[in-house]
């Protein structure tokens, strides 16, 4: 069996047709498919029951089950299982304008490694800390999973809309850019989630990069940069010894230069690692003359590895030094902290 998220429209047309079914049926199963609250093909109303029973056997709808979920006034995280048992989290954040954006997972596992995080430094039973990438249906269902939830605890209209799509959650989207962008497609064209609307992180994978830069779509592009050096970076995002923060910067801008639009370098503040005034100065340097946005976020401690969370007034100094270098800057908001919202963390837990 296989996923009827991604059937076209005639190719559904000949499966009715070969099952002794009207082809005009098509239309109506591909609308319901991003629907709120339709789980399965049982929850297509306008269809028969016979027909629904076809699409039982022969295609699946959703294949993932929430199985736990922790929630605080602005964000709310799941936990999934897969089909094969694996589990993964996504995220959904509220602003205050009450705007719903989804972070998604696009493996199970990591394989990156970085030090600091739930996800690259938890081993499953097979002792790897990768297992596989998600299926692209896999992806487009953490989405629906949100949209769901949301229909369930609302009734004005609109309300259960997600706006944004952050790809942050666990795995290294460069590499399952196939399905990932496969899943983002089906999501901009069903739930009118616009490119402009989704951001894309990477660690640094350069043909990741380059991927996105020619992609003809408007993705927002995150570099999860960490360091300002190779020295300091090799010892905390250790794929980076293969890299080097140079030519990450140098596909950044190429992107830049395709795209128009400006990079976030993402950076875990860790406390005595990399929040020194030395390591504010060095940032500057390195990002200086680039249209670059630096999103600093300050470390949530996880469970069993050594980081520590800094002294906010390393965090405000590490801020006043990059403004005075000419980056702009922000501190991400505190919302995921008390509901173990960092990657990884809940999954972690459970293995
Ligand atoms: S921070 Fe991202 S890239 Fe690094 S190990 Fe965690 S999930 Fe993978």
């Amino acid at each position: 069996m296989h996923s009827i998220f991604f059937e076209s429209e005639d190719a559904l047309k000949t499966w009715l047709t070969e099952n002794g079914e009207k082809p005009f049926r098509a239309s109506q199963i591909l609308s319901w498919l991003s629907k709120p609250g339709v789980t399965s093909f049982d929850d297509m109303k306008n269809l028969p029951a016979g027909l629904k029973q076809k699409l039982s056997s022969a295609f699946t709808l959703r294949t993932a089950q929430v199985v736990q979920t922790s929630q605080s006034p602005w964000a709310t995280k799941a936990l999934l299982k897969l089909h094969d048992g694996e589990t993964v989290e996504c995220v959904m954040l509220t602003d205050d304008k009450g705007r719903h954006t989804v972070c998604l997972s696009t493996q199970v596992g990591c394989a990156m490694g970085c030090m600091f995080c739930a996800t690259g430094q938890t081993k499953a039973e097979s002792g790897k800390c990768f297992i596989r990438n998600l299926e692209s249906e896999e992806i487009v269902e953490q989405v629906l999973i949100f949209q769901d939830l949301l229909h369930s605890q609302t009734t004005e209209p609109d309300s259960d809309r997600i706006s944004n799509i952050v790809v942050m959650g666990m795995g290294e989207p460069g590499l399952n850019l196939d399905n990932l962008l496969t899943a983002l497609d089906w999501l901009s064209n069903h739930l009118e989630i616009g490119a402009r609307k989704i951001t894309i992180s990477t660690v640094g994978i350069i043909s990741g990069i380059e991927r996105l830069a020619h992609s003809g779509k408007q993705y927002h592009l995150a570099v999860s940069l960490h360091a300002p050096n190779d020295e300091l970076r090799n010892r905390i995002v250790p794929t980076n010894v293969g890299i080097g923060i140079q030519n990450i910067l140098r596909a950044a801008d190429d992107f830049f230069d395709v795209t128009g639009r400006r990079i976030t370098y993402e950076y875990v503040l860790l406390g005595g690692v990399n929040d020194s005034p030395q390591c504010a100065q060095e940032l500057a340097q390195i990002l200086h003359g680039r249209n670059a946005l630096v999103n600093l976020i300050p470390y949530n401690e996880v469970e069993g590895l050594p980081f520590k969370r800094p002294y906010p007034d390393k965090i405000d100094a590490f801020v006043r030094t990059l403004e005075s270098g000419g980056v702009q800057v922000q501190v991400r908001k505190e919302k995921g902290g008390r509901i173990d919202a960092a990657c990884g963390q809940l999954r972690r837990k459970n293995i």
